[in-house]
Order: C-alpha cells, then sequence, then structure tokens
C-alpha cells in the first residue's frame, strides 16, 4: 500500500521532514511488534530548491539535472556541468515568489526521533555508521534488534530485514539530486528495490512517500507510473538532451590549487575544442564556475555528440600529458 505525503501541508512539530503521518504509522507499525524502514539518500550535504507555489524542481538548463544550493555568496550549482546561476528570487514556470531549500541527513532524522520515541531501538545505517567490514556484521545483528532503522541507499541492496511493517521514504525528491545523468533512472531502481524490501516477506508493508512537491511531474512518474511509462519518458528527454543510448557524453575535468586558473584553462580548452566543430556536430559546454574538492578547484567541459572520441583525437597530446584533466565517459 502505497501513501503520498505532502509535507508542506503535513509536516510535524518535531521536524519538517517529518509528517504527522508517518509519525502516527511509525507508531502503529511498532505497537504491532513490527520495525519501520526510513530511507533516504545521502547527499543532505547539499540542498535543492524548489518552488512552493507550482512545485517547480530547479534544474541545470544544461543537463536537467536538479541543482544544488550553496552559500557565500548564495547561488545554485549543477554538479555535473559546474553551470552556475546567482540565487533566483523568483520561479521561472510560475513566477512565484515562495522559493525554499530543501534537504535533510540521516543524523537529523536520527536525532529528531530519538526525542519523540523515547527508549525505542533507532539504528542508523550509512557510509559514515559503517566504515569497516566488522561493523557491518555487527549491524547486521544490531538490526534485528531495531526498532527504527535509518539508512541510505546501503540498506536497498543485499539484506532482507525481518518485521518490517513500514517503509517510509523521507524525501523523495533528494533522490533526483545525484550529479548524473540518468539520476531519475537510478532512484527509480533505488526505490524500487527498497520496496521490495518490505514486498519480499508475506506480511502487507505500508509504504509512505514523503515530499515537498508530489505534483511535480518526476515524482509523480517516480511514484506513480509504471515502469514502461517512466522508460518512454526518459527515452524522449534522453533523445532532447543527447544522452545516451542517443549519444554520448563525455566529461572533461580539469583541477588547480587556483579557482581562476581552473576556469581559464576550461575556457581554453572549450575554445579549442570549438576550432574542431566547426559544423557542430558536438554540442560543448564549459563550465562556469568551480566546485573544491579535495583542496583543489573542479571545473568541468561536457560534450555532447555521437563519436566524441573523434573529436577527443585532437587533443589527445593534451588528455595523455595533463595529469590534472579527467576525461570521464559516461
Ligand atoms: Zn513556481
Ligand atoms: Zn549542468
Amino acid at each position: 500500500m502505497y501513501t503520498t505525503v505532502h509535507l508542506g501541508q503535513d509536516s510535524s512539530k518535531i521536524s519538517r521532514y517529518l509528517s504527522n503521518t508517518l509519525l502516527d504509522e511509525i507508531e502503529n507499525t511498532l505497537s504491532k511488534g513490527e520495525s519501520v524502514l526510513l530511507y533516504l539518500n545521502k547527499r543532505g550535504a547539499y540542498n535543492s530548491l524548489i518552488c512552493q507555489d507550482c512545485q517547480y524542481l530547479f534544474e541545470c538548463q544544461n543537463c536537467d539535472t536538479s541543482q544544488s544550493v550553496h552559500h557565500n555568496p548564495n547561488h545554485l550549482l549543477c554538479h555535473l556541468c559546474t553551470n552556475r546561476v546567482n540565487m533566483p528570487l523568483k520561479c521561472p514556470k510560475c513566477a512565484g515568489v515562495k522559493l525554499m531549500s530543501i534537504g535533510v541527513g540521516t543524523q537529523q532524522i536520527e536525532e529528531a526521533l530519538g526525542k519523540y520515541f523515547v527508549g525505542k531501538n533507532i539504528y542508523r545505517f550509512d557510509s559514515d555508521s559503517m566504515r569497516n567490514i566488522s561493523s557491518k556484521k555487527n549491524a547486521l545483528n544490531d538490526l534485528d534488534q531495531a526498532d527504527i532503522i535509518i539508512g541510505t541507499k546501503m540498506i536497498t541492496t543485499g539484506f532482507d530485514f525481518e518485521k518490517i511493517g513500514c517503509i517510509g521514504v523521507i524525501l523523495v525528491e533528494q533522490e533526483l539530486g545525484s550529479p548524473n545523468y540518468d539520476a531519475t533512472e537510478r532512484a527509480y531502481s533505488n526505490l524500487k528495490q527498497l520496496i521490495g524490501r518490505g514486498n519480499r516477506k508475506s506480511q502487507e508493508t505500508t509504504i509512505i512517500l514523503q515530499s515537498f512537491i508530489p505534483k511535480n511531474e518526476m515524482i509523480r512518474s517516480l511514484v506513480e507510473s509504471n515502469f514502461k511509462d517512466f522508460l518512454m519518458q526518459t527515452l524522449t528527454e534522453r533523445k532532447l538532451f543527447s544522452y545516451p543510448p542517443f549519444g554520448e557524453v563525455v566529461k572533461l575535468e580539469y583541477r588547480h590549487p587556483d579557482a581562476e586558473k581552473a576556469l581559464t584553462y576550461i575556457k581554453k580548452l572549450a575554445h579549442t575544442l570549438r576550432e574542431y566543430n566547426k559544423d557542430n556536430s558536438y554540442i560543448i559546454i564549459p563550465g562556469t564556475s568551480t566546485f573544491k574538492k579535495n583542496n583543489s578547484y573542479h571545473v568541468a567541459c561536457l560534450i555532447k555528440g555521437k563519436n566524441t572520441r573523434l573529436l577527443l583525437g585532437n587533443i589527445k597530446s593534451q588528455i595523455l600529458h595533463e595529469v590534472k584533466l579527467s576525461v570521464i565517459f559516461s
């Protein structure tokens, strides 16, 4: 049984990411001696931006993937092509101004539930709490004792849970935030797998999907549509955006301790590539901002089109000799 809950209308007092419906269902499930599995994507470190009026999810115009909210100064960044835009003041779709930054991590949920369900055995299962094999093994023993399990993608594969009476997806749109051209498909297969955790057991499992934008087309197709519809829609989108299987996407990523130097490098690289692309066989999208990773600033340049190796052949020696430049085929 599926229920989709609109968090904007049903947020509880203890956290805006926990609906009254979900809290009631947790209580109900625990009272039957069954346990609860709560799932959320770990990418809670970055928030997404939504329009509360029309439920638009802000996404990159180059890549069609969800943008992340960054601060100092406030801006939106695409982690796929590193395109950066100033923080919008209104919605591009409905011109509404009620924009909201959303995103949550496992620890936040654990803390909120700990205060609400006092004395219950709440177990957090993610890469932070699970650093090595032995803690993984111990975790499996502990899971049998757990009343509430809070976990990331790690729980969607490889584990079978006894006595799961309720599965809750904390924030469905957070699934769409991964910096991959196939974010929606990944989200779909993650959710399918997750729901499978419950259905494998004989008893009926209640599934609660929480979202601030339940009417959003992507959320609806994730939640409601059957796989065929979903696949058809995705294939059409991919054709539109020249993604595989209708084309290739190559990401050239350059890193440098100096952000300005990284940007200049990618700008020059894009210029060179365009010299070899006079007939516009390829789409070349240089990033306009950097993001910091391991003390280096990273900038990407995306290339879309058929047989991208042909274009890359022109800058072969640069690719081979420049150690700060990586080529990532998707
Ligand atoms: Zn809007
Ligand atoms: Zn992008």
